[in-house]
């Protein structure tokens, strides 16, 4: 029982703290309930940040996924390609899901309003004026420094050292022209045909045979290049070229980077061009596929055959 003693021997020692009234003791028992009060809600409100932050950590996290996801798409590396193939859509199921990214439709049809899929050819002109942004694909020995449109030129530089890496050396042998180049270019032949003696007309015809007119030609886009294998840079452009390694290799791998084959061989009656087994057209990734594995032409990708 010695403890029971102690509290009774201090209150007895001098200088010690008097015993608590019962209203003391009520109105400590009242404090201590409330500063308990206050850490309860102090905790709560500890808490709620803590869901607060996590919410807003979670929202972020896919937002960043979302974008990352986005940019691998839109640059499309030949690994994601393959597996980009079209799946069956999911069977539709009664509860319907939130979908913030849907598949895109294999067989939704074009879209011509897109720029990548912008048509130029004899009965499509460009707009006057029109001058894309412009950015450097390289330089060659021939025909010096090229550019394309800069929404393309990752794409293409992605292309070529893609190509490298399989022992296949690309090279943009030609790629923009400004509507003055392609009229000097067009207007040079027409000449040589007029020093040959043929009439203007004639001249004229032949001429178109060979140059499109200039605001008719694709490169004046900046959309598209006349690609060749290092060794070809100074051939002469034929259709003999498609068997070149080089040229099998674009067939087979341009579209995972957005390119097309534009003028293929089967197609010269709807294209109005011959076959160019150097000329590539960028379309993007998506469409690029389509393009390709349906054998068709753009004219008729976007339903502008026989315009
Ligand atoms: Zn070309």
């Amino acid at each position: 029982m010695q403890q029971d003693q102690q509290p009774r021997r201090g209150a007895a020692q001098p200088g010690a703290r008097r015993p608590l009234t019962p209203q003391e003791v009520a109105r400590r028992r009242k404090k201590r309930e409330q500063r308990k009060k206050a850490l309860r809600r102090y905790h709560l409100f500890l808490a709620g940040l803590a869901l607060l932050a996590a919410a807003l950590l979670a929202g972020l996290f896919f937002t960043i996924k979302g974008l990352v996801l986005g940019a691998q798409d839109a640059k499309a590396p030949p690994s994601a390609a393959k597996s980009a193939a079209p799946s069956a859509p999911p069977a539709s199921s009664a509860e319907p899901e939130p979908e913030p990214e849907p598949e895109p439709d294999p067989n939704a049809p074009a879209d011509p309003t897109l720029w990548s899929l912008l048509l130029t050819n004899v009965s499509h002109p460009l707009p006057d004026g029109y001058a894309p942004e412009l950015a450097s694909v390289g330089s060659n020995s021939r025909n010096g420094q090229q550019f394309m449109d800069e929404r393309v030129t990752d794409a293409m530089l992605q292309m070529v050292a893609a190509a490298k890496s399989d022992g296949v050396d690309l090279v943009v042998r030609s790629a923009y022209r400004s509507t003055q180049e392609q009229a000097s270019l067009f207007n040079s032949m027409k000449q040589s045909y007029l020093n040959q003696g043929l009439s203007e007309e004639q001249a004229l015809a032949e001429t178109k045979k060979w140059r499109n007119v200039p605001g008719t030609s694709e490169h004046e886009t900046g959309l598209c290049a006349d690609i060749v294998g290092a060794a070809d840079l100074n051939a002469d452009l034929v259709p003999g070229l498609s068997e070149r390694e080089w040229a099998k290799w674009l067939k087979e791998h341009a579209a995972d980077y957005g390119f097309i084959l534009r003028y293929p061989e089967d197609k010269t009656g709807v294209t109005g061009t011959s076959f160019e087994p150097w000329h590539y057209r960028y379309v993007g990734v998506e469409d690029a596929r389509k393009i390709m594995s349906q054998g068709v032409c753009l004219e008729e990708y976007l339903g502008a055959a026989g315009e």
